[in-house]
This record gives structure tokens, C-alpha cells and sequence, in this order.
């Protein structure tokens, strides 16, 4: 089959790949409907993961079950299905509290830029949707896979409440995510820091109030100049570097939270500052798996359409166009079609 394989940075090709098949009886093969490149796959692309072998690449999905495994219940070959990139039990004590990134039994899988997936437990992994979804639902559910869940998280780890101010760091797929999950929880005032107008513009559209351009101390100004000098209620973090990371806890008012999903690249937070701000703070990968049957349904009654944030479409042979768009930054997120 065609899967996607990267050798080193920014070199990712789209190559003959062997056929996943069921290794253990909880395992389903999926077809890929369609998959994308996601923002942290950029961290390898762009060398600051290392790259010390070819891998193959890729998390998102939404597919078609192809086959399962002798022991898998919850879904039947011909369902559409959304999953999460960590394969989880969802049912153990961390999956039952809502956090299956923690998943006593989680297990990572790549290789979703790919014609078909081997989805571990898949019982706990994968959500089917609830029929066979438009052609114009598909963005919208494969949003939901990754960057809808992760705003999401985001937006619930920031404790954002009805009539809150809340402020998103990020203007990538993921934050544009969280401007969507912080009006559905019922946000009053959604300031997006954005200097990109096609997506300020989306943030817009998504539910932002308000949009910053400035960053860093002079973002942080501009914000507490915009709440009477205090702070928002809720800041989103989602880039994950130490700049944007001081940004969200200065940005926020005492007492308030800040939700992390950028994927932290030499973050350093000084306990003395934390502790002197009362800031909560909670982050990590998003336990997506949480979300999904909830944010199915809210793409699925078209309440919500985060598959606005894929800017581009292309075959998955051209793999290695998508990554190079979203590198430099021609393209939010592009969407692959196998
Ligand atoms: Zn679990």
C-alpha cells in the first residue's frame, strides 16, 4: 500500500509500504477516508525531533473498518470511524477518569499518512460515527481525531466557564480549535493571538472577539490592558515553546488557568513565578478519546465545522507538498486523500 515515510528532516516521501495486518485478536484494520499532516509533525520535518531511522508517519484519521480482530466488539467492518492517536483500553482508571492519553495499556501507532492502519484496542480507540458521513462532514470529523480534541482539552484543562474571558495562544489548527471549544463552553470574550489575517479571519469565524497581534511581554500588555489590567480567566496554550508559554501564564489573571497542549520544546516555567502568580496550570497530549462521541455529535448535527482549518487538499502521493505548505506556512492544515 502507499504509506508515508520519513527518512530525515525535511525529507518525507510517499512510498510502497507493507499491508498492516491484525496482530493481536483486539486489533481492526481501517481503510483511510482521509488522514493529515499535523503541526507536530513538523517537529521532526523540521529536525528539532530527531529523525535516526526512516519512519513511518502520521496520526490522524477517520476510515472505514476493513477487518477485526477475533476479539473486538464495538465496531464491524463497513463502519466509518474516528479515532485517537494513542490507542487506548477505555477501561482502566485513567481512561475512566477521562484521561486515556494515560491509558495503563495505552499504545502509540504512527503510520496514518497511509492507504490503510492497523488500530490497536480497537474497541477502546475507535468511535463509529453514526452512519456514512457527506462528503463535506469528513474534514470535520478528521479534525476531531487530534486538533479539535486537543483544543478541546485545551479549553478543559484552562477551566474556561459560561461568560468567561479567554484568551488562545496560537494561531495554528489547533488553536483555531480552541476558539471553537471555548464558545461552545460558553466563553463571553474569545481574544485570539494571531498576526496571520487568513487566520485571524478563521478565528473570527470559529467565535473570536477580539484578536492580538502583539506577542510576548507586549501581548501580555495589550491583553491585561484589555481586561482592567487583571488577566483573562482561561489562556490556551498551543505552540508549546517557552516564549509562548510565558505569554499564557503572565496573560492570565490570578486565580486563573492555563490549559497546555503545545507539545513542549525547552519550556523552562520558574516554580517561584507559578507560585507567586496563583496560576493553575494543566496540560499534556489530549486525552481525545474523552471527546470524541461528543464532538462527533457536534460536528455530525453541524453545530460546530472545525474542518474549516484544512486550507488545502491533496492526494497522499503528495505527501511531501503537504508538509512543505504547512512548514512554511502556506497552509494551516492539509488534508490527504489516499
Ligand atoms: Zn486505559
Amino acid at each position: 500500500m502507499r504509506g508515508t515515510v520519513i527518512h530525515a528532516p525535511g525529507d518525507v516521501r510517499s512510498e510502497e509500504v507493507p499491508d498492516p495486518r491484525i496482530i493481536a485478536p483486539t486489533d481492526a484494520i481501517i481503510r483511510t477516508v482521509a488522514t493529515c499532516v499535523c503541526g507536530s509533525d513538523l517537529w521532526s520535518y523540521r529536525g528539532i525531533n530527531p529523525v535516526t531511522e526512516p519512519t513511518t508517519i502520521g496520526h490522524e484519521y477517520v476510515g472505514v473498518v476493513e477487518e477485526v480482530g477475533a476479539g473486538v466488539t464495538t465496531v464491524k467492518p463497513g463502519q466509518y470511524v474516528v479515532g485517537s492517536f494513542f490507542a487506548s483500553d477505555n477501561t482502566c482508571p485513567n481512561c475512566r477518569n477521562g484521561y486515556q492519553t494515560s491509558c495503563l495499556n495505552r499504545e502509540y501507532f504512527g503510520g496514518c499518512q497511509a492507504e490503510y492502519v492497523r488500530i490497536p484496542q480497537a474497541d477502546g480507540t475507535l468511535v463509529a460515527i453514526p452512519g456514512q458521513p457527506s462528503e463535506a462532514l469528513v474534514p470535520g470529523l478528521l479534525a476531531v481525531s487530534d486538533v479539535m480534541g486537543t483544543g478541546w482539552y485545551a479549553a478543559v484543562a484552562a477551566e474556561v466557564k459560561p461568560g468567561a474571558t479567554v484568551a488562545v495562544v496560537g494561531d495554528g489548527a489547533v488553536g483555531l480549535c480552541g476558539v471553537i471549544a471555548a464558545k461552545e463552553l460558553g466563553a463571553e470574550r474569545i481574544i485570539a493571538m494571531s498576526r496571520h489575517t487568513d487566520r485571524q479571519r478563521l478565528a473570527r469565524e470559529f467565535g473570536a472577539t477580539d484578536i492580538v497581534t502583539e506577542r510576548g511581554d507586549e501581548g501580555v500588555k495589550v491583553i491585561k490592558e484589555m481586561t482592567d489590567g487583571i488577566g483573562a480567566d482561561s489562556v490556551l496554550e498551543c505552540v508549546g515553546t517557552n516564549e509562548s508559554m510565558h505569554q499564557a501564564l503572565r496573560a492570565t489573571r490570578p486565580g486563573g488557568h492555563v490549559g497546555f497542549v503545545g507539545v513542549p520544546h525547552d519550556v523552562n516555567i520558574p516554580v517561584d513565578e507559578l507560585f507567586s502568580s496563583h496560576v493553575g496550570l494543566r496540560g499534556g497530549p489530549a486525552p481525545v478519546r474523552a471527546f470524541l462521541p461528543d464532538l462527533i455529535e457536534r460536528v455530525w448535527t453541524g453545530r460546530i465545522n472545525p474542518g474549516k482549518v484544512f486550507d488545502l487538499t491533496l492526494p497522499l502521493a503528495q505527501v511531501a507538498e503537504a508538509y512543505h505548505a504547512m512548514d512554511v506556512r502556506r497552509a494551516i492544515k492539509v488534508l490527504l486523500q489516499p
